[in-house]
């Protein structure tokens, strides 16, 4: 068992609080929901997973970094300025050839927001966190990543302890590209294993 700081039913009332506390304010006028969305958009799709996507691109351009990332997670991205609650303890899975690393938080939504920003909606759904782990290669296919048979699967269940960053495989056609191109390559789905980093040519 992992200690998590919450279960379902405290994250359901969690939900239901803020969604009250939200629907107040913006019936008193104080906030605008245009505006929420736009935040939330923001550290869901934009900021939190640039971090990462820099991650990512650092460890593809730089052995030592990459190494440095294996050896000790937390650190090495501390050293690019991400740090901060819920990436306390952080522990980067590469995907090679053979191995494919999955994450899920099984037991609520524990993501490391730092280099991720907020967890996508599906990412907290009782579906996914029950799929990944029982039918990981069925729940893939469904985000589009067919994987070979042979190729091992790996499912991380995140916790309040450690989070983990999946570290795409370094598309094909990249090698010209600088850090800053080979960022834009690299999408949220990716670092969570449900999705590959883009092609050079498709994106
Ligand atoms: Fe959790």
């Amino acid at each position: 068992m992992h200690d998590h700081p919450h279960g379902d039913s405290e994250l359901d009332e969690m939900t239901a609080r803020v969604r009250a506390l939200e629907t107040i304010l913006v019936d008193k006028g104080l906030v605008d929901p245009a505006a929420v969305d736009a935040i939330i958009d923001t550290y869901e799709n934009k900021v939190g997973p640039r971090n990462g996507a820099q991650v990512v691109a650092r460890a593809w351009s730089d052995p030592a970094f990459a190494e440095a990332l294996a050896q000790d997670a937390t650190t090495a991205i501390a050293s690019m300025g991400f740090e901060g609650r819920q990436g306390e303890h952080m522990v980067a899975v590469f995907n090679t050839e053979t191995t494919h690393n999955l994450v899920v938080c099984t037991l609520c939504s524990c993501y490391p927001w730092p280099v991720l920003g907020l967890p996508p909606v599906w990412y907290k759904a009782p579906a996914y966190r029950a799929r990944a782990v029982r039918e990981p290669r069925a729940v893939l296919a469904e985000f589009g990543v067919t994987l070979p048979e042979d190729t091992a699967i790996r499912v991380w269940d995140s916790t309040a302890e450690v989070r983990y960053l999946v570290i795409p495989a370094r598309p094909e056609g990249t090698e010209g590209l600088d850090e800053a191109a080979l960022a834009e390559l690299v999408t949220r789905d990716s670092m969570i294993g449900c999705g590959q980093a883009k092609s050079p040519v498709a994106s």
